[in-house]
């Protein structure tokens, strides 16, 4: 089955017990064992629920892993991930990672022994020479928020390899309608179901797919055993939207298009960030290892431009965190899922105050561009 086929056809597309072609959302708790010990598929719903099961083999099967695991949030999912390892374990991280992960390592995981270092993942001798004797991972994200920076997923999985460490993709802003990266060498892919998944800002959920056996074996008892899981309701959610994932992304891409091209030829705007554009430093490797750039996108206002009036200008485009829905969302990182970076921090990685990060929704790409105008127009 090709791709789009599976979003509507694959996990467990018709019940068995019913034929229902939507997945029933199985809400009991606890399933009846007809002999004692006899081990019936299901027993207890933390361990696993016939809808949430559904929605992991979907997710296995787009990333082409051997096993899907759906937790509460993509905050719980990565969690789930580093629980694999232990105190005195070694990770090497991507420099722009999602700043809740980034407070998850620094706040909370340090505080179990597990060490860190960040590096700047496109610089692949800078990942090689980070590798220590107790490094057992690598964790990034490509492309990265809000700057979109592309990392060698490919290359970077070699250079894991050759040391014996395991690759770790958070895939939220990609997809796997535009990037898989276990097809690419990465062991475990993780996402924010939240954003693209979900797809209509109305659920948080997180996902994990590996395709290794020995890996999956151990992150089922690490769900079981942490318990964060997703429950079925929400596992029905994300499945439904899940299956319009292409027709969306398909929009999203199209309205993409459009904007790009009133922000490239408009004199305010000082610069595009979007792996798409031919001269964006990681092109050449976005267009090797995804099949589309995606829809977000940012951009800098000319020096000294007020990012705060123009967002605050826009009338469709609506003004939020957050990403991947079906309404286009626009966010100024140095205020907002930047904002507790220290200024210097900040600038010296390349987040002005005049960034403006856009997730472009479906709507009519007359409105988006139209919006867009109309705010730029009111800077002078
Ligand atoms: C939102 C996000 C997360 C965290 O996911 P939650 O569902 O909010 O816990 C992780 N990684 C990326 C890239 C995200 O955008």
């Amino acid at each position: 089955m090709k791709f789009n086929t599976q979003l509507i056809h694959g996990g467990i597309s018709e019940d068995p017990t019913t034929g229902a072609v939507s997945t029933p959302i199985y809400r009991s708790s606890t399933f009846r064992q007809h002999v004692l010990g006899g081990g019936p598929k299901w027993e207890y719903a933390r361990t696993g629920n016939p809808t949430r099961a559904s929605l992991e083999l979907l997710m296995a099967q787009l990333e082409e892993g051997v096993a899907g695991f759906a937790f509460a949030s993509g905050s719980a999912a990565i969690h789930a991930v580093f629980s694999l390892y232990s105190s005195g374990d070694h990770f090497i991280v991507g420099k722009d990672v999602y700043g809740g992960t980034f407070r998850l390592i620094n706040k909370v995981l340090k505080r179990f022994g597990l060490e860190f270092t960040v590096v700047d993942t496109q610089d692949l001798a800078a990942v090689e020479a980070a590798v220590q004797d107790n490094t057992v991972a690598i964790y990034f994200e490509t492309p990265t928020n809000p700057l979109l920076e592309v990392s060698d997923i490919e290359a970077i999985a070699k250079i894991a390899k050759k040391h014996g460490l395991k690759t770790v993709i958070d895939n939220t802003f990609a997809t796997p309608y535009n990037q898989r990266p276990l097809t690419l060498g990465a062991d475990i892919v993780v996402h924010s179901a939240t954003k693209y998944l979900g797809g209509h800002s109305d659920v948080v959920g997180g996902i994990a797919v590996t395709n290794d056996e020995e890996i999956a074996e151990q992150l089922a008892f690490i769900q079981n055993s942490i318990g964060a899981v997703l429950g079925p309701d929400d596992s029905w959610l994300l499945m439904r939207g899940i299956k319009t994932l292409g027709a969306r992304m398909r929009i999203h891409h199209e309205n993409t298009a459009a904007v790009i091209e009133l922000l490239e030829k408009d004199p305010r705007v000082a610069r595009v960030l979007y792996p798409g554009l031919p001269d964006f430093p990681g092109h050449d490797i976005a267009a090797k290892q995804m099949d589309h750039f995606g829809a977000m996108v940012s951009f800098e206002l000319q020096a000294g431009l007020s990012a705060k009036k123009f967002v605050e200008s826009l009338q469709v485009i609506t003004l939020a965190e957050s990403l991947g829905g079906i309404e286009s969302l626009i966010e100024v990182p140095a205020v907002m899922t930047h904002g507790s970076i220290p200024r210097e921090v900040r600038l010296q990685n390349g987040i002005k105050d005049e960034l403006i990060r856009l997730s472009v929704g479906i709507e009519d790409e007359e409105d988006l561009v139209a919006d867009l105008q109309q705010a730029l127009d009111q800077l002078s």
